[in-house]
Protein backbone atom coordinates (compact mmCIF):
# COMPACT_ATOMS: atom_id res chain seq x y z
CA UNK A 1 0.00 0.00 0.00
CA UNK A 2 1.60 3.01 -0.76
CA UNK A 3 -0.03 6.41 0.91
CA UNK A 4 1.27 10.07 0.12
CA UNK A 5 0.66 13.09 2.72
CA UNK A 6 0.01 16.17 0.73
CA UNK A 7 -0.50 20.01 1.89
CA UNK A 8 0.71 23.03 2.08
CA UNK A 9 3.29 24.73 4.22
CA UNK A 10 2.77 24.00 7.91
CA UNK A 11 0.01 21.72 7.11
CA UNK A 12 1.20 18.89 9.83
CA UNK A 13 1.92 16.70 7.75
CA UNK A 14 5.13 15.54 9.41
CA UNK A 15 3.13 15.12 12.60
CA UNK A 16 0.62 13.02 11.04
CA UNK A 17 2.82 10.39 9.02
CA UNK A 18 4.48 10.08 12.39
CA UNK A 19 1.43 9.29 14.29
CA UNK A 20 0.15 6.79 11.02
CA UNK A 21 3.63 4.76 10.67
CA UNK A 22 3.32 4.33 14.85
CA UNK A 23 0.03 3.18 14.31
CA UNK A 24 0.69 0.79 11.71
CA UNK A 25 3.81 -0.40 13.18
CA UNK A 26 2.39 -1.29 16.55
CA UNK A 27 -0.09 -3.71 14.29
CA UNK A 28 3.73 -5.48 13.29
CA UNK A 29 3.04 -4.06 9.82
CA UNK A 30 6.30 -3.47 7.98
CA UNK A 31 6.35 0.25 7.43
CA UNK A 32 8.71 2.29 5.47
CA UNK A 33 8.55 6.03 5.71
CA UNK A 34 9.72 8.49 3.48
CA UNK A 35 9.64 11.93 1.65
CA UNK A 36 10.11 14.05 -1.20
CA UNK A 37 12.48 15.73 -1.65
CA UNK A 38 15.68 14.28 -0.47
CA UNK A 39 14.99 10.45 0.87
CA UNK A 40 18.09 9.01 -0.71
CA UNK A 41 21.98 10.21 -0.86
CA UNK A 42 21.29 11.62 -4.19
CA UNK A 43 17.98 13.20 -3.35
CA UNK A 44 19.61 15.16 -0.37
CA UNK A 45 22.06 16.52 -2.83
CA UNK A 46 18.57 17.89 -4.97
CA UNK A 47 17.38 18.87 -2.17
CA UNK A 48 20.16 21.34 -1.35
CA UNK A 49 19.90 22.26 -4.90
CA UNK A 50 16.51 23.52 -4.76
CA UNK A 51 15.93 24.05 -0.86
CA UNK A 52 19.35 26.01 0.20
CA UNK A 53 19.50 28.38 -2.16
CA UNK A 54 20.62 31.62 0.41
CA UNK A 55 23.31 33.22 -0.77
CA UNK A 56 23.44 30.64 -3.93
CA UNK A 57 21.99 30.96 -7.37
CA UNK A 58 18.11 29.06 -7.06
CA UNK A 59 17.61 27.01 -10.22
CA UNK A 60 15.02 28.28 -13.40
CA UNK A 61 11.32 26.87 -13.28
CA UNK A 62 12.01 24.56 -15.55
CA UNK A 63 15.30 23.53 -13.71
CA UNK A 64 13.71 23.02 -10.48
CA UNK A 65 10.83 20.90 -12.04
CA UNK A 66 13.58 18.72 -13.98
CA UNK A 67 15.39 18.44 -10.06
CA UNK A 68 12.34 17.41 -8.39
CA UNK A 69 11.48 14.98 -11.03
CA UNK A 70 15.10 13.52 -10.81
CA UNK A 71 14.38 13.01 -6.80
CA UNK A 72 11.10 11.39 -7.61
CA UNK A 73 12.56 8.73 -10.43
CA UNK A 74 15.45 7.69 -7.87
CA UNK A 75 13.74 7.56 -4.64
CA UNK A 76 10.69 5.78 -6.76
CA UNK A 77 13.20 2.99 -7.97
CA UNK A 78 15.65 2.74 -5.36
CA UNK A 79 13.00 3.47 -2.09
CA UNK A 80 9.22 2.76 -2.91
CA UNK A 81 9.25 0.21 -5.37
CA UNK A 82 11.51 -2.35 -3.40
CA UNK A 83 9.40 -1.73 -0.51
CA UNK A 84 6.41 -2.12 -2.53
CA UNK A 85 7.54 -5.24 -3.87
CA UNK A 86 8.18 -6.69 -0.76
CA UNK A 87 4.91 -6.19 0.36
CA UNK A 88 5.49 -2.93 3.16
CA UNK A 89 3.07 -0.11 3.34
CA UNK A 90 5.28 3.08 2.09
CA UNK A 91 4.32 6.80 3.57
CA UNK A 92 5.25 8.98 1.57
CA UNK A 93 5.51 12.98 3.21
CA UNK A 94 4.94 14.67 -0.65
CA UNK A 95 5.01 13.18 -4.41
CA UNK A 96 3.86 13.56 -7.60
CA UNK A 97 0.61 16.19 -6.32
CA UNK A 98 3.53 18.27 -4.83
CA UNK A 99 5.33 18.97 -8.55
CA UNK A 100 1.93 19.55 -10.11
CA UNK A 101 0.97 21.97 -7.08
CA UNK A 102 4.36 24.14 -6.75
CA UNK A 103 6.01 23.93 -10.09
CA UNK A 104 2.99 23.38 -12.07
CA UNK A 105 0.54 26.43 -10.25
CA UNK A 106 2.70 27.53 -8.11
CA UNK A 107 5.52 28.28 -10.67
CA UNK A 108 2.95 28.48 -13.38
CA UNK A 109 4.69 26.24 -15.36
CA UNK A 110 2.33 24.06 -17.77
CA UNK A 111 0.99 21.78 -15.16
CA UNK A 112 0.32 19.01 -18.47
CA UNK A 113 3.79 18.95 -19.09
CA UNK A 114 5.17 18.96 -15.25
CA UNK A 115 2.07 15.93 -14.84
CA UNK A 116 4.24 14.21 -18.11
CA UNK A 117 7.66 14.59 -16.40
CA UNK A 118 6.20 13.01 -13.27
CA UNK A 119 4.96 10.00 -15.18
CA UNK A 120 8.12 9.19 -16.91
CA UNK A 121 10.28 9.91 -14.13
CA UNK A 122 8.17 7.46 -11.86
CA UNK A 123 6.50 4.94 -14.46
CA UNK A 124 3.70 5.85 -14.23
CA UNK A 125 3.32 4.36 -10.15
CA UNK A 126 0.28 6.25 -8.33
CA UNK A 127 -0.50 6.05 -4.69
CA UNK A 128 -3.37 4.03 -3.36
CA UNK A 129 -3.81 6.80 -1.20
CA UNK A 130 -3.22 10.86 -0.43
CA UNK A 131 -4.53 12.15 2.44
CA UNK A 132 -4.65 16.00 2.08
CA UNK A 133 -4.06 18.41 4.72
CA UNK A 134 -5.85 21.28 3.66
CA UNK A 135 -4.63 24.61 5.34
CA UNK A 136 -5.11 28.24 4.45
CA UNK A 137 -1.55 29.80 4.01
CA UNK A 138 -2.06 32.31 6.33
CA UNK A 139 -2.42 29.84 9.07
CA UNK A 140 0.23 27.21 7.43
CA UNK A 141 2.41 29.84 7.17
CA UNK A 142 2.37 31.34 10.61
CA UNK A 143 2.92 28.21 11.72
CA UNK A 144 6.21 27.54 9.50
CA UNK A 145 7.47 31.10 11.01
CA UNK A 146 7.12 29.92 14.64
CA UNK A 147 9.27 26.97 14.22
CA UNK A 148 12.76 28.51 13.49
CA UNK A 149 14.11 26.96 10.19
CA UNK A 150 13.15 27.39 6.26
CA UNK A 151 10.79 30.53 7.25
CA UNK A 152 12.49 33.53 4.68
CA UNK A 153 12.81 30.98 1.84
CA UNK A 154 9.29 30.42 2.64
CA UNK A 155 8.62 34.20 2.89
CA UNK A 156 10.21 34.67 -0.51
CA UNK A 157 6.88 33.07 -2.03
CA UNK A 158 3.97 35.46 -2.49
CA UNK A 159 0.72 34.19 -0.39
CA UNK A 160 -0.54 34.60 -3.83
CA UNK A 161 1.64 31.68 -4.73
CA UNK A 162 0.80 29.61 -1.71
CA UNK A 163 -2.95 30.10 -2.48
CA UNK A 164 -2.42 28.81 -6.05
CA UNK A 165 -0.77 25.86 -4.66
CA UNK A 166 -3.34 24.93 -2.05
CA UNK A 167 -5.89 25.27 -4.93
CA UNK A 168 -3.94 23.09 -7.37
CA UNK A 169 -4.23 20.42 -4.34
CA UNK A 170 -7.94 20.82 -3.78
CA UNK A 171 -8.60 20.76 -7.57
CA UNK A 172 -6.69 17.15 -8.36
CA UNK A 173 -8.15 15.92 -5.02
CA UNK A 174 -11.59 16.78 -6.61
CA UNK A 175 -10.77 15.32 -9.83
CA UNK A 176 -10.12 11.93 -8.10
CA UNK A 177 -11.84 11.65 -5.22
CA UNK A 178 -11.67 7.80 -4.40
CA UNK A 179 -7.82 8.42 -4.38
CA UNK A 180 -7.82 11.12 -2.00
CA UNK A 181 -8.78 12.33 1.76
CA UNK A 182 -8.99 15.60 2.29
CA UNK A 183 -8.89 17.01 5.85
CA UNK A 184 -8.97 20.04 7.42
CA UNK A 185 -5.22 20.91 8.57
CA UNK A 186 -6.90 23.30 11.53
CA UNK A 187 -9.24 20.48 13.38
CA UNK A 188 -7.21 18.46 16.46
CA UNK A 189 -3.99 16.68 15.21
CA UNK A 190 -5.69 13.50 17.14
CA UNK A 191 -9.11 13.78 15.23
CA UNK A 192 -7.01 13.96 12.07
CA UNK A 193 -5.12 10.98 12.86
CA UNK A 194 -8.26 8.75 13.76
CA UNK A 195 -9.49 9.88 10.58
CA UNK A 196 -6.43 8.83 8.05
CA UNK A 197 -6.50 5.21 10.14
CA UNK A 198 -9.24 4.91 9.88
CA UNK A 199 -9.03 4.90 5.54
CA UNK A 200 -6.30 3.52 5.70
CA UNK A 201 -7.32 0.02 7.73
CA UNK A 202 -10.10 0.12 4.85
CA UNK A 203 -7.47 -0.19 2.38
CA UNK A 204 -5.72 -2.68 3.95
CA UNK A 205 -8.52 -4.77 4.83
CA UNK A 206 -10.03 -4.39 1.15
O1 LIG B 1 7.56 19.12 2.94
P1 LIG B 1 8.77 19.94 3.19
O2 LIG B 1 8.55 21.08 4.13
O3 LIG B 1 10.01 19.14 3.49
O4 LIG B 1 9.06 20.59 1.78
C1 LIG B 1 10.12 21.45 1.62
C2 LIG B 1 9.78 22.55 0.66
O5 LIG B 1 9.97 22.12 -0.66
C3 LIG B 1 8.38 23.03 0.77
O6 LIG B 1 8.42 24.23 1.45
C4 LIG B 1 7.94 23.28 -0.65
O7 LIG B 1 7.84 24.66 -0.84
C5 LIG B 1 9.08 22.78 -1.51
N1 LIG B 1 8.67 21.85 -2.54
C6 LIG B 1 8.41 22.31 -3.80
N2 LIG B 1 8.06 21.43 -4.79
C7 LIG B 1 7.97 20.11 -4.54
C8 LIG B 1 8.23 19.62 -3.24
C9 LIG B 1 8.57 20.53 -2.27
O8 LIG B 1 8.49 23.51 -4.04
N3 LIG B 1 7.67 19.28 -5.54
Amino acid sequence: LFVVFEGGEGAGKSTQLAALAERLGEQGRDVVVTREPGATAVGERIRSLVLETEGVEAPSPRAEALLYAADRAHHVATVVRPALARGAVVISDRYVDSSLAYQGAGRTLPVQEVSWLSSWATGGLKPDLVVLLDVDPHTGLSRVESRSHGADRLEAESIAFHERVRYAFLDLAAADPKRYLVLDASRPPEQIAEAVAHRVEELLTD
